[in-house]
């Protein structure tokens, strides 16, 4: 009877665990999981049951149009950690942990986005591990603290620094820099892609802005959230010596849009994850990061590091080379793989020009074209020597998405000849 019981007993175990093997699916037929998450059946279609238009991203990683599609390994981790409960603080610790292996860098943090990082970073740096004074932010008492940056490089997403309170502080040069050094200065910002963003020179390279920060004992801070591909520029910064360094999540690495990493020194992190929760952090609270990204963003990057970027980029050329010899037999029209100088956005994409005489249409025109078409492509629009241009992007289109771009351009394009 015993040994009936037991065998019953293993019997169930054994299925059970043969269940969680099957994956969410298999789990949603066992009656006692009704509550558990379960993996939508592919029939149910959310898109169409909102009414959601599904887009052929021919562009970048742009943020409204949702950034980039994830990783299978980060759907995989996503779906295969939903099942069970975690300690919050544990997870962000050993991720963090796990992270900084892969990153080679003292420690590191899965945030809510790169701008979320900018947040946490500056707040940590004002708060140290004091309680008191996390409670305080963003109204700290006293002269408010400040940050330093290049005029060059102010951007829309400093407005992350100045949500800590803290005020930004403009200097051109490295005197300047200097000079603006006082005791409210807690922090210094280096926006990696200025150069790329606007066209401008840096006024303070990188190497005199960390030598400044290190002199004077100021913790530097890049943001370089766009600038992966190459794969080298995840540990350059933090070898440079930027004490925090900043890359989203949901661009180019493929985790969750909702993710970015910062990492850096140890000290500085550990006080950035004391201002967010689980911790009763009143500023970083609204930037929660859950379970499955946590996981996801972990998985997200330990895929991008493993990944063969050789490969890849070669495989990205043969679909821009693709599309190019689809169009060329249109009159005057011309393709050409451009691949800008960066940091930011460093993938190869085809710049599309034509005659306007002969091919009757505008860039704008055809982008306009393309995007209310079906299905719907969003392409970029660039510019060169004052004219303007088409600029199709392969690198987040899904295999079979090459060849569709390319027959809706050739249709429209011959449409307007
Ligand atoms: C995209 C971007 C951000 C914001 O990143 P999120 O991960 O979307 O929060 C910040 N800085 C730069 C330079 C960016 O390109």
């Amino acid at each position: 009877m015993k040994t009936e019981r037991r065998s019953a007993i293993k019997k169930i175990l054994a299925s059970t665990t043969a269940l969680v093997g099957l994956g969410p699916m298999a789990m949603a037929k066992n009656k006692e999981a009704e509550t558990t998450p379960v993996a939508i059946p592919k029939k149910h279609d959310y898109f169409e049951e909102l009414g959601i238009t599904r887009v052929i991203n021919a562009g970048a990683t742009m943020t409204f149009l949702s950034g980039s599609l994830m990783m299978p390994e980060t759907m995989e981790a996503i779906n295969a950690t939903a099942h069970d409960f975690a300690d919050m603080y544990e997870l962000q610790d050993k991720v963090g942990a796990k992270l900084a292996e892969m990153l080679h860098c003292e420690a590191a943090m899965v945030t809510s986005g790169a701008a979320a990082a900018l947040v946490l970073g500056t707040a940590g740096i004002i708060t140290g591990t004091d309680a008191d004074k996390r409670k305080q932010l963003p109204n700290f008492p006293g002269p408010r603290p400040e940050v330093i940056m290049q005029k060059s490089h102010r951007y829309v997403f400093d407005q992350a620094i100045t949500t800590t309170g803290a005020k930004i502080i403009e200097v051109e040069g490295p005197e300047e820099m200097e000079m603006a050094i006082n005791k409210n200065t807690v922090m210094a910002l280096f926006f990696n892609a200025a150069v790329s963003w606007f066209g401008t020179e840096d006024t303070i390279d990188h190497e005199a802005f960390v030598g400044i920060c290190k002199r004077n004992n100021i913790p530097s801070f890049i943001d370089a959230a766009a600038d992966v591909p190459p794969v080298e520029n995840l540990f350059k910064y933090q070898k440079m010596g930027f004490d925090l360094v900043t890359f989203s999540g949901g661009k180019m690495i493929r985790g969750p849009q909702s993710t970015g990493l910062l990492f850096g020194r140890k000290d500085l992190i550990e006080a950035a994850k004391l201002n967010n929760s689980p911790h009763e952090a009143p500023l970083g609270r609204p930037m929660k990061v859950n379970k499955e990204e946590m996981f996801g963003m972990y998985a997200a990057l330990k895929s991008y590091l493993e990944r063969d970027h050789k490969k890849e980029w070669q495989d990205w050329l043969a679909r821009a080379e693709n599309i190019r010899s689809e169009i060329m037999g249109i009159q005057s029209v011309k393709g050409k793989i451009h691949v800008p100088d960066g940091p930011a956005n460093v993938v190869p994409s085809l710049h599309v020009t034509w005659d306007s005489k002969q091919v009757r249409t505008t860039p704008k025109q055809v982008h306009e074209a393309l995007k209310s078409g079906t299905p719907s492509i969003f392409c970029a629009l660039g510019e060169k020597d004052g004219e303007a241009l088409l600029s199709v992007g392969v690198v987040l289109l899904r295999p079979e998405q090459v060849a569709i771009v390319a027959d809706r351009l050739k249709a429209v394009l011959r449409k307007a000849v």
